[in-house]
Formats: structure tokens, C-alpha cells, sequence
């Protein structure tokens, strides 16, 4: 690994593992766990649905993470609810389904974080909801605080971004605190909430002692947890083998449009040039002398050998790129060879060998030593944090307008948290987070989201 992990963050995952294997699926604690919540639905419905005394029996609590878009949006909110399960002591189930099978290996020895097929949480249809507790509370009292409320010991807690987008205070300690008493809380996020994390002040001590550095959490949670699977292994290693090993330099460009019917190839491609040529990563073309030979040759001893990948849904960019350099000699003297393990053509959904594919090109690019993103991509964020790589951002382009500069630098691999807290614990609306707190930055991709660096 490129950065070290700390003492601390090995110890609380060591500790982690024996908890998950001491009350995860297959243990006797989750049995008892479980029976135990069966009988309190069973009973319950009136004055008893909520939280009571009882319910502190249950030695286990759970985190079930349910999942929502794509594969990079799903690795990096199960990062992050990961961290928030071993903040707060709960086990971490993921809801997988087919379309995530043979994807990755099992993260903690000895046990599964599969939720297990007979669970009853498979479905969170009849569970009451965070959002509408907290939402009713701050309506009717403008109380914000949800630490006298009985919570029920199931609760669905909702924290993608939603249209109206009220502010669910998670982040504050006071609902920290009411949310401990739930025994299964059932999350569904796309989002990278590890910065909300590093806000809530009783986590904040914990956190900060784990990640000593604070461009690398995505790096270390992210490698720690998503160990491909020997097929997707399998991929990685024999392209990786055949043609990125033997390379002096390797160039990842990732190229996720969007809107595609809105926003014309050639711009997309004329971005990417312009990104790359300006910016040194890769050399022009030299138009003047196809063949490449005798007089522009004199003093072009440099015959480094670029190995590009290219991950994009569509062909056509691999194939404009390698054709370009075809033409001739690059005016560098460099060697340009271009590969592109995949072309999808769209983003499809319940099907695991599509998300295999999807892990594969992350991972390629998470292997060079340069990195060209696409703005706003959650993809991107996997492939720039596994690699520890600050990559140069594309311009989100929307249709074909032309700007300037066509990429930019990023600060740090971290992951963007696009929809953070818009309201501090008070209630008082809070301007950008970003400059509150040490480490966190405005998301150079979307000016609402922070960023760890
Ligand atoms: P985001 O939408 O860019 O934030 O990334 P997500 O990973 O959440 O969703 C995009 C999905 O589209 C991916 O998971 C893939 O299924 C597919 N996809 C998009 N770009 C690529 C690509 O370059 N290669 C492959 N193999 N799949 C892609």
C-alpha cells in the first residue's frame, strides 16, 4: 500500500472482525437477536411498538445497507456505513442480491456480511422511517432534538438525497444518541457520508485517531472491505499482465457521460484532448511527419511507452484515441498504446457480470500511475481512491460548450460527499460545512459537496 494504515485503525478492525463473527449471521447472538425481535413485532403494535426495556437484552445491534444506483455509488456508501457501524457498534449486513454475486470476496474471516436470504429485513416496507419522525418532531415542536423520543428497535434511515431535501440532523449528537437504542437500522445511501462522520462530535474523537491521515480513508476502508472475487481477479490480473506491466507510465481516463444523447462524442473527446495534451499527460500527434522518420526524429530518443486505459460504456472513445495515435509519431517521441477492457454501451441494471465489468475497470484505473476522471462520477471516486491518486478532473460537460480549463487538479482521492448537512445541530442554516472543519474541502466537482484531504 502506498499509505500506511494506523495502529489504531488495525486494532479497531481486528476488534470489529471478532464482534461480527461473535453476532453475525450464523451465531447464536444473532439467533437470539433476532427471535427476540419477532416476538416484540408479534406482540406489539399498540403502546409496545416502541423501544422498551426489554429491548436492551439484545446484546447484537445491526446495520443492514441497503443499496441504490450504480456500483461506485454502492462501494462508497458501504465504506462509509461500514465506519458508521463500527462507530456505533452494529454489525454491517449488506443487501445483496444477484446482481452483486461473485463480485467480491467475504471482508471479515470467519462470518458473512450477506444478510442472511431467511431475513426479515430483506423488505422495509412496514418499518417506520427516521425522516418521518424527525420531520413530524421538527414541525410540530421546532424541538430538534429526538433523544427523549422512543424510538421503535427497527427503523429505516433514508440518507440519499431526496428532492425537497430537509435537513435529517444526522450529523448531531443528540440524534447519535436516540439512534443507539434501535436494534436493526436499516440505511439506504449512495452517498459518502464519512465527512458527516468526522462532523457528529462523538464520533469525531474516534475517527480522527483511525485516519491520521485524512486523503486516505476511502483508500484504507475501501481496500480493507472490497477484495475482488477470483473472477473479477482473475480479469484484473491478466489484463493487467498482458498490457499495462510492461509499460514505462500508465494513463487511466475515465469517460462517464451522462447525458449521452445531449452531449456529442466529439465534444466529450475534444475535452479529453484538451485535458490531457495541455496538461502533459498525453503527447500531440505529429501531423507533419506521418511516417515518422529521419529529420523530426533527430533528438527523439525518448521512446517511453505509455500504456493508456480507457473505461468508458462506449467504444468509440478507446478507438478514436488508439486510431489517433496510429497516424503517426507523437511529437514527444513517447509510444502511445491504448486498451479498453469494456464498452457496455449503457449502465445496466440486475446484472452481476455487467457489475464484474464495472469492478474491473475500476480497478485498472485504480492501477496507473496518472488519473483523468469524469466530474461527478462515484465510479471515478472508487477507481482515484483504491489507487490513492489525485486525479485530474474532466469538465462536466452538458451539451457541446466549449470552456476553459478543461480539467483541473484534485485536491484528494477522497470520494465527494455531494449532499452534506445544509443546517448545524441549532438549526441554524449553515453556509458550506467546508469551512468549519479542518480537512474538509469544497468538492472542485460540486460546489454543495465536501471532501476529506
Ligand atoms: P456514477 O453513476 O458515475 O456515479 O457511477 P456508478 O458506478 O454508481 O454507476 C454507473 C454504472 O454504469 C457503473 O456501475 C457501471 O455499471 C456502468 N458504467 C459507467 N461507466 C462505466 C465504465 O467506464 N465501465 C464499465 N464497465 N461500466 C461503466
Amino acid at each position: 500500500m502506498p499509505k500506511q494504515p494506523s495502529p489504531y485503525l488495525i486494532s479497531k478492525l481486528r476488534n470489529y472482525e471478532e464482534f461480527h463473527k461473535r453476532c453475525g449471521p450464523n451465531s447464536r447472538a444473532y439467533k437470539i437477536a433476532m427471535q427476540k425481535i419477532t416476538t416484540l413485532s408479534s406482540k406489539t403494535h399498540h403502546h409496545q411498538h416502541h423501544h422498551n426495556d426489554n429491548v436492551d437484552a439484545a446484546k447484537c445491534k445491526y446495520l443492514v445497507w441497503t443499496p441504490a444506483n450504480g456500483l461506485g455509488n454502492r462501494m462508497i456508501s458501504i465504506a462509509a456505513a461500514f465506519l458508521f457501524a463500527v462507530l456505533t457498534d452494529r454489525v454491517l449486513l449488506v443487501r445483496f442480491e444477484a446482481d452483486m454475486n461473485g463480485l467480491f470476496c467475504e471482508p471479515f474471516h470467519g462470518s458473512t456480511w450477506i444478510l442472511p436470504m431467511n431475513s426479515p429485513f430483506w423488505n422495509h416496507e412496514n418499518v417506520e422511517t427516521y425522516q418521518s419522525i424527525v420531520l413530524a418532531k421538527v414541525d410540530k415542536a421546532r424541538n430538534l432534538t429526538l433523544d427523549q423520543l422512543l424510538l421503535p428497535y427497527v427503523l429505516f434511515i433514508n440518507l440519499q438525497h431526496t428532492k425537497e431535501d430537509p435537513e435529517i440532523f444526522f450529523h448531531c449528537d443528540h440524534n447519535q444518541e436516540a439512534l443507539k437504542k434501535v436494534i436493526v437500522l436499516i440505511v439506504q445511501s449512495d452517498q459518502y457520508f464519512v465527512p458527516s462522520l468526522f462532523m457528529t462530535p462523538s464520533f469525531s474523537h474516534d475517527m480522527n485517531k483511525m485516519f491520521l491521515e485524512k486523503d486516505a480513508v476511502f483508500h484504507h476502508v475501501g481496500r480493507y472491505l472490497f477484495h475482488p472475487s477470483n473472477e473479477a481477479w482473475g480479469q484484473i490480473s491478466k489484463f493487467y499482465d498482458a498490457y499495462l506491466a510492461k509499460a514505462d507510465e500508465r494513463i487511466g481516463l475515465q469517460i462517464r457521460v451522462f447525458r449521452p444523447t445531449f452531449t456529442p462524442q466529439q465534444a466529450v473527446m475534444d475535452l479529453l484532448l484538451s485535458c490531457a495534451t495541455s496538461n502533459k499527460i498525453l503527447p500531440e500527434v505529429d501531423t507533419r511527419n506521418p511516417a515518422g522518420t529521419t529529420a523530426s526524429n533527430v533528438g527523439r530518443n525518448n521512446h517511453t511507452l505509455k500504456a493508456v486505459v480507457v473505461a468508458s460504456l462506449y467504444p468509440e472513445y478507446g478507438e478514436n484515441l488508439r486510431s489517433m495515435y496510429l497516424k503517426g509519431p507523437t511529437i514527444t517521441g513517447e509510444v502511445i498504446r491504448v486498451y479498453q477492457p469494456s464498452h457496455e454501451e449503457k449502465q445496466k441494471f440486475n446484472d452481476n457480470v455487467h457489475n464484474i465489468k464495472a469492478l474491473v475497470d475500476m480497478y485498472l484505473l485504480s492501477l496507473c500511475d496518472v488519473l483523468v476522471t469524469s466530474s461527478l462520477s462515484t465510479f471515478g471516486y472508487v477507481a482515484q481512491g483504491f489507487g490513492g491518486l489525485k486525479p485530474w478532473l474532466l469538465y462536466g460537460l452538458v451539451s457541446n460548450e466549449t470552456h476553459f480549463p478543461p480539467c483541473l487538479r484534485d485536491l484528494s482521492p477522497e470520494p465527494c460527499y455531494h449532499f452534506p448537512p445544509q443546517r448545524q445541530c441549532n438549526g441554524n442554516p449553515k453556509e458550506h460545512f467546508a469551512t468549519s472543519f479542518p480537512h474538509m474541502f469544497e468538492c472542485k466537482d460540486y460546489y454543495r459537496g465536501v471532501k476529506l484531504g
